[in-house]
């Protein structure tokens, strides 16, 4: 793994499902950051991408504008908050019983699924009031 997408990763596991702005911002601000290590927003796109192939992070499809990368990559929901435009993590068993169900009425076999949930996060809940 190259060093810079070890920084990549390192980002995206100190991060809240960031997207990839999210993330150039998050290693550019480092302070300290050495000549050698700048990185152009387009490198920091191919290594999300690579370290996706890779099955080191998980793609969540949940911005309408911008793909959110995870470093949790076993199966669970997220919310999407309509005010900050921020993916979280909604802490609730993965319910099997979906899955059959589909599988019952579409024939297909089902091996898992998503729910993005969509509403206003505590953090913008708690500014409103
Ligand atoms: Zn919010
Ligand atoms: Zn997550």
């Amino acid at each position: 793994m190259t060093r810079q997408r070890e920084k990549v990763l390192k980002a995206v596991c100190s991060l809240e499902h960031p997207t990839a702005q999210e993330t150039y911002a998050y290693i550019t601000s480092n302070t300290g950051l050495q000549a050698e290590d700048r990185i152009s927003l387009g490198t920091i796109y191919r290594n999300l991408q690579v370290l996706e192939e890779e099955g080191r992070i998980a793609a969540v499809p949940a911005g309408q504008d911008a793909m959110h990368y995870d470093a949790r990559l076993d199966v669970h929901y997220h919310i999407l908050c309509g005010k900050c435009g921020k993916v979280f993590d909604v802490p609730m068993q993965y319910n099997k019983d979906i899955d059959l169900e589909a599988e019952k009425h579409s024939g297909c076999r089902i091996e898992s699924h998503d729910i993005l949930f969509r509403g206003i996060c505590k953090n913008c809940c708690s500014e409103e009031n």
